[in-house]
């Protein structure tokens, strides 16, 4: 493990300002980090993986609460853990789909201590990124992609590049997208709100920059508009095991089914899939004003999945996030979120 400074922030300017005197991002992939929970960013810093000059101990800071909004939505507070959020009455009672998502993810004990801004930064476990002695564009720039050719059992089908194929791991984002949340930061030049659409990228050339955070920006929020998909969601995670696994395929769908039982609204989010939760408004305004039917779900399936290509192992993928797809619509549409925390069977 290698050296590195420590500091303690006590609000949230005192932060970016401590991450900016440290040399804040001066080496892209490795800049200064901040640390709530640290239960992926200690592991990456024993590991090697993560060389960061300086952390930051931000678990000091305002930002536990979770509030109502003005406009009937809710703020989720960067350091908020994931399972204060999922237990929370206004999430389960107005966002079920996110509470089912987080209780998806991880083990009770990392829910305890992940935090919410914490969860949406988590790195990939891409096998190769983890390993020192392999050559990963995302840890090390310019040295090559060991998965690329190599075991892509867990890897990106949709969105990848020829520089990096991880995918993003975390099975609360998935449902972060399908509600059009808002991440809410702070930095050297004051305060802005990212759609979460924009908020992580596709690898492309720069594959170590999982996110549009710029230099010294600290995740201070996540903010859900107002919305009422309290009957009709699900969350359907599959994954080589039943617990603690990342997903090989994961659906997050949001629907509402209005009085003459067509749908009004529809949202279908795909994890495991690529580096950012990944969502076709195309496909979804096939469904809109549609009767609830597989044949609908299948068009639906075919466009979120137009150009889904594995890379050997993760071919599969495919077919499995198809039917995974489809099977997400069924669910959601019958009222029947069924899942390990879910269990109504109709
Ligand atoms: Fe590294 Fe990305 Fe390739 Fe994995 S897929 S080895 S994270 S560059």
């Amino acid at each position: 493990m290698r050296r590195y400074d420590f500091h303690r922030a006590a609000d949230v300017s005192g932060a970016t300002d401590l991450v900016l005197a440290a040399g804040g991002g001066a080496d892209a992939a490795h800049p200064v980090r901040f640390l709530a929970g640290g239960t992926n960013l200690i592991d990456l810093i024993k590991a090697d993986v993560d060389r960061a000059p300086a952390v930051i101990d931000i678990n000091r800071l305002q930002l536990k609460d979770i509030s109502e909004t003005g406009d009937g939505g809710l703020r989720l507070g960067a350091l908020v853990t994931n399972a204060d959020t999922a237990s929370h009455a206004l999430v389960k009672a107005r966002y079920p789909l996110l509470a089912q998502a987080i209780l998806h993810g991880a083990s009770p004990q990392l829910r305890n201590a992940a935090t919410n801004g914490g969860n949406i930064n988590q790195r990939t476990r891409c096998y190769y990124f983890y390993d020192t002695a392999a050559a990963c564009n995302k840890r090390e720039p310019g040295t090559g992609c060991s998965a690329i050719g190599g075991v892509t059992r867990i890897h990106a089908i949709l969105g990848a590049s020829g520089q990096c194929i991880a995918v993003h791991p975390s099975d609360m984002c998935v449902a972060l997208a399908a509600l059009d949340a808002t991440v809410h930061v702070s930095g050297a030049h004051g305060e802005r709100a990212i759609p979460f659409a924009d908020y992580h990228r596709l690898p492309g050339d720069a594959p170590w920059r999982d996110n549009t955070l710029e230099a010294g920006e600290l995740v201070t929020a996540i903010t859900l508009p107002p919305a009422d998909f309290s009957r009709h969601y699900t969350y359907l995670k599959l994954r080589d095991r039943q617990s603690y696994a990342f997903a090989l395929v994961s659906v997050a769908v949001a629907m509402q089914i209005d009085d003459a039982g067509l749908i009004a609204d529809a949202r279908v989010a795909l994890g495991g899939a690529a580096h950012k939760p990944w969502r076709v408004p195309a496909a979804e305004a096939l469904l809109v004003g549609a009767a609830p039917s597989r044949e609908h779900y299948e068009r639906a399936a075919e466009a979120i999945l137009a150009g889904a290509a594995g890379h050997g192992d993760n071919d599969f993928k495919v077919e499995l996030a198809r039917r995974a797809i489809v099977r997400a619509l069924e669910q959601a549409a019958s009222g029947n979120a069924q899942s390990h925390t879910v269990k109504r069977i109709l």
